[in-house]
């Protein structure tokens, strides 16, 4: 039987390349705690991306939290309905209320033409996701930020290496955070990192990352464990040489879809955007027609995901706030296998489901 295929496969570095990168724990005897691996990593993730401040974090959850506990203040979030659950539960956990805008139904990012209504005196940020990598109207949203005094933070989990007008999409906003999970485009296996512009804001997100420590015995404030491990770190270092590569090849298929697909609607990408490659999502008229479509796929072992579905103003402990395009949208959409290593005879498997 042919192997199942999945809407993504977790890039795994040449083994030699991650062992050298091990023995190197073996010879420092440290596996966590930024040991070395951690903070050339960090080194190494600065000039890549070009970008002034990076903390590597132990998955990209805990900084969307850390960065709610600096600027949400327990107050109201306006955020997007359409992203996956962390961004919605993050705001839950940190004892903030998430308010719904809905989205722009090209770009699917939130709507920033309909932010200025949703605020109120209880508002104290904005958090919104560069969902698949596309990013948001930053400059819009900067400005209505400045005008209500409003932070904003950026769910970037999608966005490694996406620039906006030349410059990493993690420039923009108050805080971005990135999820390096291992089926993300860069991968640590589990990991993250908070982004930010505003060199002041080091001292306090670097402590919280640590539990608050200033040195073994003094304490700067109230922190959690959001350090990454030395092994994870080691796994960062052996697929960061291949980024390239993987974007290429990521790109060949993204063409392929492109001139193979025909008929499904696809998401706007911003304008002076250099995207990542980072998911191939389809919109159908129904959420029948996806329902029939994915039942094929999976007959003959393809399983895209239906990312993102459901829409998280509809979820049991969120607001029941109506959001219809999000809504819309969310039942209608499927990410199709996109991943370094699927062989052409499968993508035109994939795409002769679609043409039936
Ligand atoms: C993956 C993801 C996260 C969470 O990242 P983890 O590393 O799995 O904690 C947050 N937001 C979005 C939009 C994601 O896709």
């Amino acid at each position: 039987m042919a192997e199942s295929i999945f809407v993504t496969k977790s890039f795994m570095p040449p083994q030699d390349e991650y062992i050298a990168q091990l023995n190197k724990i073996w010879e420092n005897n440290i596996l966590t705690n930024r040991g070395p691996l951690t903070i050339e990593l960090e080194e190494k993730l600065r000039k890549y991306l070009a970008i002034e401040n990076i903390i590597i974090t132990n998955n990209g959850t805990i900084p969307l939290q850390i960065a709610l506990k600096k600027f949400g203040n327990s107050g109201e979030i306006i955020t997007t309905p359409f992203s996956y659950i962390a961004t919605s539960s993050s705001i839950v956990w940190e004892g903030c209320k998430p308010v719904y805008v809905d989205i722009h139904p090209d770009y699917l990012t939130i709507n920033e033409n309909e932010i200025e209504n949703a605020i109120t005196t209880k508002t104290t940020a904005i958090l919104a996701t560069h969902v698949f990598g596309n990013p948001c109207n930053v400059d819009l949203i900067g400005k209505i930020a400045n005008k209500h005094n409003l932070f904003v933070i950026y769910d970037a989990a999608h966005c490694f290496g996406v620039k906006l007008n030349g410059s990493s999409i993690f420039n923009y906003g108050d805080i971005s955070t990135c999820s390096f999970h291992a089926t993300k485009l860069f991968h640590t296996g589990e990991g993250g990192a908070l982004f930010f512009k505003e060199s002041s804001f080091y001292d306090e997100l670097f402590y919280a990352h640590n539990f608050g420590h200033d040195g073994p015995l003094d304490f700067f404030g109230l922190g959690i464990n959001g350090k990454i491990s030395e092994l994870n770190s080691a796994m960062g270092l052996s697929v960061l040489p291949h980024m390239q590569n993987i974007v290429e090849e990521r790109q060949k298929i993204v063409i392929y879809y492109d001139e193979n697909i025909i008929g499904y609607r696809k998401f706007k990408l911003r304008e002076n955007t250099d995207w990542n490659f980072s998911y191939y999502p389809i919109i159908f008229d129904s959420e029948t027609q996806l329902l029939k479509v994915q039942k094929k796929m999976n007959e003959m072992n393809i399983f895209p995901r239906r990312y993102f579905y459901p829409s998280l103003n509809t979820i049991n402990y969120l607001s029941g706030q109506d959001m219809p395009i999000s809504e819309s949208i969310s039942k209608r959409i499927l990410c199709l296998p996109l991943y370094v290593g699927l062989l052409e005879k499968e993508l035109e498997k994939i795409i002769s489901i679609l043409r039936k």
